[in-house]
């Protein structure tokens, strides 16, 4: 049972944007209901460098509002929830997106790894039915595709009826993908994944356990890849300055009493759903 008290589960705002106070028991539990249900959902991992993109980003804005499950991916969004009374645990994305493997490997569900590079590709889709056995890897793609193969990748995946697809081309490149096309997957859990590929691969190293812990993993991300400077440097204070005045100005995101964490559901009913 979800460590999580039902109050708890509520969504959060976090400088208006929707936080859902999960952790991965009750995120596997809306995963495994969708797939029961037949009916997809779009998840989106959320972290302060995407509130500040998606503040400049009407797209990204749309996409992360109409989202059904935002779990607290970045250390910077735990803590403005927590800022305002709410007990929440990170929940990277990384880590629902492997217990969401495990998960979908116990009943076979049908999985599409569609991003990264395609050595990467290869190596995982030998890899992870190894380390997940009954994994169901239907189809796969490498994530260097242009617009207008878009719609070719698509079908090729559509055929196989994917009902979990692992979206790995980078914040906002895989949340445009999925809102793009998603209504096409009908049956199909899409979470957009980030770097987890490289990880599972081996390529890139997720920070040491104590980091973890302390909620440091985007310091040790900046460490080793300086290039994150450049964006993060910018996105990270301009995030902490207006949690801190919204703070000051007395501008809670209080928890709604009946705003609670959305279902699952299929595209047409997302506003039903928020
Ligand atoms: N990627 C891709 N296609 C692209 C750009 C990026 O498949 O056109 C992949 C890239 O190989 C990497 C992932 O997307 O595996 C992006 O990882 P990153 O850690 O930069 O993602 P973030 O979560 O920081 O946006």
């Amino acid at each position: 049972m979800s460590t999580l008290s039902a109050t708890n589960s509520a969504r959060q705002k976090v400088l208006g944007y929707p936080v859902d106070v999960v952790d991965q028991a009750k995120a596997l539990d809306m995963i495994e209901s969708a797939w029961q249900r037949g009916r997809g959902m779009q998840i989106v991992t959320l972290n302060a460098e995407m509130v500040v993109a998606a503040q400049q980003d009407a797209e990204l804005d749309r996409i992360i509002r109409h989202a059904h499950l935002i779990v607290p991916d970045g250390a910077g969004v735990v803590w403005a929830v927590k800022l305002n009374g709410v007990q929440v645990q990170r929940l990277p994305g990384i880590e629902l997106a492997s217990a969401t493997l495990r998960q979908a490997a116990v009943s076979g569900r049908r999985t599409v790894l569609l991003g990264g590079k395609p050595e990467i590709l290869a190596q995982l889709s030998d890899e992870l039915p190894q380390r997940f056995p009954g994994l169901n890897i239907v189809a796969s793609h490498h994530g260097y595709f242009s617009l207008d193969e878009e719609e070719e990748v698509v079908d090729e995946l559509t055929n196989h009826e994917p009902e979990l697809v692992l979206v790995a081309l980078g914040v906002p490149k895989q949340e445009y993908f999925i809102d793009r096309w998603q209504s096409y997957f009908p049956q199909a859990v899409f979470i957009g994944v980030g770097g987890s590929f490289d990880v599972w691969a081996g390529q890139v190293k997720r920070a040491p356990v104590y980091m973890q812990k302390l909620n440091l993993e985007w310091l040790y991300r900046l460490i080793c890849e300086p290039w994150r400077w450049k964006r993060m440097g910018s996105t990270l204070p301009k995030f902490f300055l207006q949690v801190v005045q919204d703070c000051l100005k007395g501008k809670p995101q209080r928890v709604k009493p009946n705003d609670t964490a959305p279902q699952s559901c299929s595209k047409s009913d997302k506003t039903d759903c928020r």
